[in-house]
């Protein structure tokens, strides 16, 4: 595996970044997690968006351009000689000394990754279906903005682990929200598609960008509403999306089976559009 840091590319294990960042002391930092396929970036400019919004929420400047991003990425995929992988981006303030209020003029740091990555272990989850329990979300009010500060995303992933399952649903005044790293969705009775509205409330996965564009354009309903956690454990299905696991059907919720306990049609058919997408973009 392989690592930029601010101009120097080498072994991931020689990278390194000041004990003083900001994004180690403050999570003062956000970043992205980009599919690599068949050695092209799966959905990159979307990506890119979702990073240029959240420094300007965050008022973190200096970042270089679109292009000098894209080619430090490709250096690194091709450095990494992967196929499939991982690119990680982080960008975080800067170092300084510790004080919370920004300091006057220090370069951003930006720090990229790529690891293997296997996507084809996908392949199978999307025909059996992985288990979910959820738990009250514990996360700030902006969960909009992709910052390095996943502490209650880290302590509810762990505790899905501890129960045998894959994911962690969040559950916020009475609302499931989304996942601990990715977006939810139900099927309605009626069949519909059904997925939190963007708000503070969720991430802007790039995912679900590219899924709900596919599930119009296959002339599929799609409502975007908040529903709440007895509405999914009724949902005939449910299921999730995420770059590392672009559809994934879940069939038991809190030890409870969804539906038949198997994938149902819609989360199929949605499945395979999603892969003949990736496929599309990435020859994959
Ligand atoms: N929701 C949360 C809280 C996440 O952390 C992630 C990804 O890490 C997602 C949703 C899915 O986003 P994407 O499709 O961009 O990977």
């Amino acid at each position: 595996a392989v690592a930029y840091v601010n101009g120097r590319y080498g072994p991931i294990a020689e990278a390194a970044v000041s004990i003083e960042d900001r994004g180690f002391q403050f999570a003062d930092s956000l970043y992205e997690v980009v599919a690599v396929m068949n050695g092209r970036f799966l959905d990159w400019d979307k990506h890119l968006w979702r990073l240029k919004r959240g420094l300007a929420a965050l008022f973190i400047e200096g970042l270089p351009s679109d292009a000098a991003l894209a080619a430090i990425a490709r250096r690194l995929v091709s450095l990494s000689r992967y196929s499939d992988g991982l690119l990680y981006i982080q960008v975080s303030r800067g170092a300084a000394k510790r004080d919370h209020g920004f300091p006057a003029d220090i370069p951003a740091t930006l720090v990229m990754t790529v690891r293997r990555f296997n996507f084809r272990q996908r392949l199978p989850q999307l025909e059996t279906g992985v288990s979910a329990i959820s738990l009250p979300d514990q996360r700030w009010a902006r969960c909009d903005i992709k910052t390095t500060g996943l502490l209650p995303a880290v302590l509810a992933k762990q505790e899905a682990r501890a129960a045998n399952a894959f994911e962690a649903l969040f559950e916020k005044d009475g609302i499931v929200t989304e996942g601990s790293s990715t977006n939810l969705y139900m099927v309605a009775a009626d069949g519909r598609i059904v997925t939190h509205p963007l708000s503070a409330s969720i991430l802007p996965g790039i995912a679900r960008d590219t899924l709900l564009g596919l599930a119009q354009d296959a002339q599929m309903q799609v409502e975007e509403r908040p529903f709440t956690l007895e509405e999914a454990r009724a949902a005939p299905e449910l299921f999730l999306t995420s770059t590392t696991a672009p559809i994934l059907p879940i069939v038991q919720l809190d030890g409870a089976a969804v539906g038949g306990g198997a994938p149902g049609p819609v989360t199929r058919r949605l499945g395979a559009l999603a892969w003949a997408e990736i496929q599309r973009q990435t020859g994959w």
